[in-house]
């Protein structure tokens, strides 16, 4: 094949291949089999385990070879050597060559709010889209984020959803932990279950995580993961956390200027017009920074504007003179159903109605992954989500979500008569648990090594499956998963993220297949009486297992998107979310600024 490619010469990006992109969207083909192939440079590719002993070359993160330009003067070169044979020792040169000449360092932007809740995701996310359609190669990167909102790669590391999702609209196939390389995940009391580049490193209190962690292992992997994707990309869309101008901690604060400072990026300042005061916030916040910090401002974008823009132009013209900054644009508000980044926004879509499936959601302390029911949001349905016992009465589907302390979960069932609720409606509506919300399902829960308490403890569960949960030595499992639904044989996809397991004696929901073909049963169900449970997060995304609960209902009307799998349905909405700014932002601005002028 190799020999094939060196005699063609360029050929560009192949948008017809079935298996493309194996890299991002828009690469270019001509080096399908790689001329170089295996380099060795561990800047491009590395070695990786084989299932069955042995180490072999991955270039799964080798995007020099996809650029246009590297292909078209590699063929030129070829050519003019007159180099036909793949041995031919001359090609080696040829790399360092193409090296030299087109392995710069990528370009930073970086999206920084001015509150939380600014529109920083959503603006990283469009941003993403639209360099992407311009035919470069870029990733999202938050290099600190706080979620209970968790995926898994491919490759098995564990990263904020949102990043995943913004991966998506970066159009890349094979992100890995450098999209999020700290992931905070808030327990109780005050610790934070920290997740270095995608695995557990530490339960750490908030003075030891800035004291200790952050001018540390803390600082290392996020200089770490920028010079990496400063390599592999031609664009890295950055996104802060919070606001960056957190005086109290801004020298130990890795999510914001620090890190825009490490990767030498020009930065955006998102305001949420909503809030009110958006002027304000947004001079307030560039006059806070230090005077090699605020120079990074770039540019300003006032978000989910209610109303007309005309109005601010006034105001707009006074701020770009007092701040120096020009504002970029402004973004009207949209009802675009991204995944939520925590909690605190979780509203649902709408109340009880009589003519949609009502899906009541239960609102658990510490809620987490509630990102799997957004594929609920392009049905029929109506998605309630509940602290209230009573709202179950009205409900046609139930679901149990994940939660990020099982046992306290528990607790607040007990306490609230939520417990009670649920076992009234078992085997009249169907009852779906996912993760922790299945463990909840179990009749017994027993942490031996109190890792869910910190201290050995059991508890009753609801007792709807006849199943024991436990937490122990071989309790705890992140992967990505394919299979099949016991029920109907049509294939499911997602993730399993779980710190406990659960042995059950009842028919499985899921039949796992691994990569080297072994099957696994996975998941509790007992369709007579409706019930159904699963570690498995991402269980609507495909359209079969929300085909069959939703008709289980008996009031299932298909809506647009219902055939269709939620990956397909988000790409349409992250289009539609870049064609909103595109049109809203002054692209030209938007190019002179951070694209042309940093050629
Ligand atoms: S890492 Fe890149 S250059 Fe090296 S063999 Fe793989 S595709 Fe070719």
């Amino acid at each position: 094949m190799v020999r094939n490619e060196l005699k063609r010469g360029w050929t560009g990006p192949n948008l017809k291949c079935p298996y493309g992109p194996c890299h991002y969207t828009g690469q270019d083909c001509t080096y399908c089999y790689c001329p170089f192939y295996p380099c060795g440079d561990e800047e491009l590719g590395k070695f990786i385990p084989m299932s069955k002993g042995g180490k072999i070359w991955s270039c799964v993160h080798c995007h020099l070879i996809h650029r246009t330009p590297v292909c078209k003067y590699i063929a030129s070169r070829v050519e003019e050597l007159k180099i036909t044979d793949p041995e031919d020792k001359r090609l080696r040169g040829l790399l360092d060559e193409a090296k030299e000449r087109f392995l710069v360092p990528g370009k930073a932007i970086m999206v920084v709010g001015a509150t939380s809740d600014a529109g920083k995701s959503l603006t990283a996310a469009a941003l993403c889209r639209i360099i992407s359609r311009k035919g470069y190669s870029v990733t999202p990167m938050k290099t600190q984020n706080m979620s209970l909102n968790s995926m898994v790669t491919d490759g098995g590391s564990e990263v904020a959803g949102i990043q995943m999702i913004q991966a998506k609209a970066a159009r890349i196939k094979h992100p890995d932990h450098n999209v999020n390389p700290i992931l905070l995940k808030p327990m109780k009391d005050g610790i934070t279950d920290v997740f270095v580049n995608g695995k557990h490193f530490e339960n750490i209190g908030v003075r030891e995580y800035y004291e200790k962690f952050i001018p540390s292992a803390g600082t290392e992997a996020v200089r770490e993961s920028i010079r990496i994707q400063k390599i592999r990309y031609e664009y890295v869309v950055m996104e802060g956390a919070g606001s960056p101008a957190e005086i109290n901690i801004y020298y130990q604060d890795v999510a914001n200027m620090r890190a825009a400072e490490m990767a030498d990026a020009l930065c955006i300042l998102v305001v949420n017009m909503s809030m009110g005061g958006a002027f304000a916030y947004a001079l307030g916040t560039i006059e806070l920074l230090p005077e090699n910090d605020k120079k990074r401002i770039r540019g300003i974008i006032f978000n989910n504007l209610y109303g007309n823009a005309s109005s601010l132009k006034k105001g707009i013209e006074e701020l770009e003179h007092i701040a120096g900054v020009p504002v970029l644009g402004v973004i009207p508000h949209m009802d675009i159903p991204l995944p939520k980044e925590d909690s605190l926004t979780l509203k649902g879509n709408a109340g009880s109605d009589r003519d949609n499936v009502n899906i009541a959601v239960i609102k658990l302390p510490k809620i987490a992954n509630f990102t799997d029911l957004d594929p609920l949001y392009h049905e029929n349905a109506s998605i309630v989500y509940t602290e209230d016992p009573n709202d179950l009465k009205k409900a046609d589907v139930i679901i149990i979500p994940g939660t990020k302390n099982t046992f306290d979960a528990m607790r607040w069932m007990s306490l609230s008569g939520m417990d009670e609720a649920v076992r009234e409606m078992r085997g009249k509506v169907p009852i779906i648990g996912i993760c922790g919300g299945y463990q909840i399902m179990s009749a017994m829960l027993s942490d031996t090594l109190g890792k869910e308490n910190r201290v050995p403890s059991s508890t009753e569960g609801l007792g709807l499956f006849d199943a024991v949960t436990l937490w122990d030595e071989n309790s705890s499992e992140v992967s990505v998963v394919n299979g099949l639904l016991s029920m109907t044989d049509e294939g499911i996809r997602g993730y399993e993220i779980r710190s406990g397991r659960t042995v059950t004696k009842e028919h499985p929901l899921f039949i796992l297949s691994s990569f080297t073909g072994e099957r696994t049963d996975e998941g509790s169900s007992r369709p007579d009486e409706k019930l159904f449970g699963t570690y498995i997060h991402g269980l609507f995304d495909t359209p079969a297992f929300r085909r069959y609960i939703l008709k289980m209902t008996g009031k299932y009307v298909p809506a647009k998107y219902s055939d269709t799998d939620y990956d397909d349905i988000l790409n349409d909405i992250l289009d539609e979310l870049a064609d909103t700014f595109e049109s809203s932002l002054n692209m030209e601005l938007f190019d002179k600024i951070f694209m042309e002028a940093r050629k």
